[in-house]
């Protein structure tokens, strides 16, 4: 198949929409991005890149590293993680408290922050030193040095109330076993990673090659790991509107409010599509646009 002229063509019937939705202001250093930004990039299980727009504008990661922190946990902590963390879609806003209390401190999915701050608990206490791990890994995976944005890590710390409450709220059930503050340091900081849409996509094939890293072969995730990844992406991958996102796009995907979605074609490609501009559910408005039409111009789905 012929991808760049696909992804060429998504990009321009887009350009006139630029800036819509509404950037990330809850977290300060996000409402400084310039919304009229547009990226899209594809990796194929062999290793081809294809881009177009702002693909190689680093942006916040922010929910996106919630793929790899929890790829990570399935390396060091392996079946026991599921002792603290469900695996069914929240439909739920992704920072929610309300279904926390009602299920005792054991967050419905690694993909809503309150899982997202289970699964840093849990690499908090595998690893010396978590944070160095994940930044190691997410280099390894798409080749080259990636760095955490200090600035936004600290705005974060600075204003997560609701992070730091969902973080207390778990370690009153007896679900978090670190010091809160150690935990949301470690998961402030891989929000705060920033990344390409080209470092993305290419991040992400080990997601279409069965768990295998994209560049070297060995082995990220199991086979049955990486299924298991992507089962969670289509179910939980984008909080309350997963739904609506198996309806019109059929793949797994992963977006975070830096306005990046990561989505996965199985045994194919990965791709990322980025647009600061989101959506009432915290998603990005045209990277689910672009993801739709790249959906129907490629007939590509796991359905
Ligand atoms: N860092 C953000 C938060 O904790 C991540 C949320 C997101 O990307 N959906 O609220």
């Amino acid at each position: 198949m012929e991808f760049q002229p696909i992804i060429d063509d998504i990009a321009a019937s887009l350009a006139a929409e630029r800036g819509a939705g509404r950037v990330a202001t809850y977290i300060p250093a996000l409402a400084r991005v310039d919304p009229a930004q547009f990226g899209i990039a594809l990796c194929t299980g062999d290793g081809q890149v294809f881009a177009a727009g702002d693909a190689d504008v680093p942006f916040s990661i922010q929910s996106i590293s919630k793929l790899f922190s929890l790829a990570l946990a399935m390396r060091h902590v392996g079946d026991a993680l599921w002792q603290r963390i469900g695996r069914e879609p929240s439909g739920n806003p992704f920072n929610s408290l309300v279904q926390l209390e009602w299920e005792q401190g054991v967050p419905r999915n690694p993909f809503i922050n309150a899982g997202a701050i289970a699964v840093a608990d849990r690499l908090v206490s595998a690893c010396p030193d978590a944070r160095a791990t994940l930044l190691a890994m997410v280099g390894s995976l798409c080749g080259e040095a990636v760095a955490f944005d200090e600035e936004v890590a600290a705005s974060e710390a600075a204003t997560g109330f609701r992070n730091i409450a969902l973080a207390n709220f778990m370690r009153s059930f007896g679900k978090i076993d670190n010091a809160v503050d150690a935990v949301l340091d470690l998961y402030f900081h891989q929000c705060s990673l920033a990344m390409s849409c080209v470092q993305l996509a290419r991040a992400t094939a080990f997601l279409c090659r069965d768990g295998a890293h994209p560049l070297d072969g060995s082995t990220v995730v199991s086979e049955r790991q990486a299924r298991r990844l992507n089962a969670l992406m289509l179910t939980c991958g984008t909080y309350d509107a997963a739904g609506e996102f198996a309806f019109r796009i059929g793949l797994p995907c992963k977006s975070g409010v830096g306005g990046g979605i990561v989505a996965v074609v199985p045994d194919r490609l990965s791709l990322c599509v980025w647009s600061p501009g989101l959506d009432d559910t915290g998603n990005s408005l045209l990277g689910m646009k672009a993801l739709e039409m790249f959906a129907a111009r490629t007939g590509l789905s796991v359905f």
